[in-house]
């Protein structure tokens, strides 16, 4: 059977089978979540499907009150901020993903360098069913 396309909606698909999936690229073997169909780094398009182990380290983040609609739709706003953040995962790569378990609303409650898991978010807003990476303290 012919291979996921390596994109954003293939990474989502895996996401909904509770498979957290990045595309490694068998020339350079870099790691790239969510996959593109070209290496980020040696333009290689032979790639493949690996698992990732879901565990990094917290890059950067921002705490989101003015948020998008999607976002709004989903609870968040001015008294409920989100953090969304960079991770830094075990593979070498990064990934921008929405961090939970924390106080978005308490900078305090997040540092750089904290270990941090991949968690899987479903949700569903006007009867459509949505999947996300996100990340929570280890
Ligand atoms: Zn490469």
């Amino acid at each position: 059977m012919a291979p996921l396309p390596f994109n954003i909606q293939s990474f989502e698909h895996y996401l909904g089978e509770d498979k957290l999936m990045g595309g490694k690229c068998n020339a350079c073997g870099m790691v790239v979540v969510p996959p593109r169909p070209i290496c980020a780094d040696c333009g290689g398009i032979d790639l493949e499907w690996v698992p990732l182990t879901g565990k990094g380290e917290l890059m950067a983040y921002t705490n989101i009150a003015v948020v998008p609609p999607a976002m709004a739709a989903e609870g968040y706003g001015r008294n409920n901020p989100y953090c969304s953040g960079v991770v830094g995962l075990e593979e070498g790569c990064h990934v921008v993903a929405r961090i939970v378990g924390i106080d978005a609303s308490d900078p305090e409650s997040l540092s750089i360098g904290m270990p941090l898991t991949a968690t899987i978010l479903k949700s569903e807003v006007d009867g459509i069913a949505k999947v996300r990476l996100g990340f929570e303290p280890s």
